[in-house]
């Protein structure tokens, strides 16, 4: 069975100029399209949603566009933008779908910038973790994007429910993920270490996890580690293939939502690739 995306032109709509704009999730769209996917359009989230991850306080500047830093502006109704691709990800969730939605979440923490670090780094709402929260399930969440989540580690530390597993090139942007924490395993990676080293690491952190404790698997997937991408660690498509066969090989109900990842068709390419490599396993 195909993996479906969940996507609304709608994600396409602003910031034209950013390096995080709308080219990288159009042509990956495109791309999908061409290889016959089914698609689904999501509703946005609502603001209860979006309370059980963000503070009160911060929800309100996002709604008023005060928060901005030399990362992430302050687009004019960045509030609904981001509210529609948190629904993007709990439609996910729910049919055990790909959100190819924008704007990306896991930097952006309880209320905004994480863990101390000065920038939300494209990040508006954390799209994962509203879509975990949403869904109420004990999740693995699995963050295969090139920088460290921080966002995602600060609001799930603590929180008997979940496993946040990380991989990503350290040291470098945003400069959290150093070590592990409790139940936020890090595992930090050189610049451009190459498919053999990652996936290494990656069946190590996955040796680490009782997949016993979890209903579901949710996954933070990003393209900047793909070979000279933002953050790359030298991953190529056949790397994001053998990727998606570990994660299906988990056997639990799945969904994906994308994060970073700046080189457009190439987005589009590394997504046909986890998913052929996920569902060659999964079943
Ligand atoms: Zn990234």
């Amino acid at each position: 069975m195909k993996t479906k995306i969940v996507f609304s032109e709608k994600c396409l709509n602003y910031g034209g100029w950013h390096i995080e704009g709308p080219q990288r999730v159009k042509m990956a769209h495109e791309f999908l399209k061409e290889k016959k996917y089914e698609f689904l359009e999501p509703t946005s989230a609502s603001e209860e949603d979006v309370l059980r991850v963000h503070d009160a306080d911060y929800v309100w500047k996002l709604k008023k566009g005060l928060v901005e830093d030399p990362d992430t502006p302050a687009y004019e109704n960045i509030y609904e933008h981001a509210r529609l691709s948190a629904g993007g990800a709990i439609l996910a969730a729910k049919v055990n779908g790909f959100s190819l939605m924008r704007p990306p979440g896991h930097h952006a923490g309880r209320s905004g910038a994480a863990l101390g670090v000065y920038t939300r780094g494209f990040c508006y709402v954390n799209n994962v973790a509203v879509a975990v929260k949403a869904i109420g399930k004990a999740a693995l969440i699995l963050d295969i994007d090139g920088h460290h989540g921080n966002g995602t580690q600060e609001i799930f530390l603590g929180d008997e429910k979940a496993v946040y597993v990380s991989l990503h090139r350290y040291p470098y942007y945003p400069g959290t993920g150093g070590f592990s924490e409790g139940n936020c395993l890090n595992f930090p990676l050189p610049a451009d270490c190459g498919e053999q080293r990652y996936l290494e690491a990656l069946d190590e952190a996955l040796g680490m996890v009782d997949m016993g404790r979890f209903e579901v698997v949710a996954v933070s997937v990003g393209f900047d580690a793909h070979a000279g991408d933002l953050a790359s660690l030298g991953l190529t498509e056949n790397g994001y293939k053998e990727i998606g066969k570990r994660i299906g090989l988990l056997k639990k109900p799945t969904f994906f939502v994308l994060e970073g990842g700046y080189m457009g068709e190439q987005n589009g390419r590394d997504i046909d690739q986890l998913l052929s490599g996920y569902e060659e396993k999964a079943v």
